[in-house]
């Protein structure tokens, strides 16, 4: 079958030509309208926009930036156990017959929780499925592309890898 496909329109960041943002919503319709602040991803800086009613486009660069940081949270022993309902998936169809579903597997030892953790749904505490304060906030660094580019927890965290429990309050 033929493929239906579609042309979308994007502007690029104007401070460092990196960011890509789609604009179609903006360039739908006469009506003149404006937008923003928007912060580009890749260098941090903003910059928002008027379109005209023929569709042209007009930004205006701003000082504000968006910085991007490494937030350390800790969950301190809990007497009571804290369960995790996440977005998960399984296949169906005739190449998949036979095959066991094994989900222990996969989020025991085939996966670490760093991958799949980002598809928490909803976290239960003690008859709470709205557990604030839960997770505490420890601390907030600047990320570099350099510290991604490490990897380095240890050197950026080193109290997340002390056994003295000084993370958190
Ligand atoms: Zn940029």
């Amino acid at each position: 079958m033929i493929a239906a496909t579609h042309t979308k329109t994007f502007i690029r960041c104007p401070h460092c030509d990196g960011d890509e943002f789609p604009v179609d919503h903006i360039l739908n319709g006469t009506w003149k309208r404006s937008f923003g602040p928007w912060y580009c991803d890749t260098c941090g800086g903003s910059f928002r926009g008027t379109k005209d009613d023929v569709g042209q486009i007009d930004l205006e660069l701003l000082d504000e930036r968006k910085v991007q940081t490494l937030d350390l949270l800790v969950l301190q022993p809990q007497a009571k156990p804290v369960y995790f309902v996440l977005r998960g998936m399984r296949f169906e169809g005739p190449k998949f017959d036979g095959y066991p579903d094994n989900k222990e597997f996969f989020y025991e030892e085939h996966s670490c929780p760093t991958n799949w953790l980002r598809n928490i749904q909803t976290l239960i505490h003690d008859d709470d499925d709205d557990p604030h304060g839960l997770i505490e906030f420890v601390r907030s660094i600047e990320s570099t592309p350099e510290l991604l580019e490490r990897d380095d927890m240890r050197e950026a965290f080193p109290e997340a890898f002390s056994n003295d429990q000084k993370g958190g309050a």
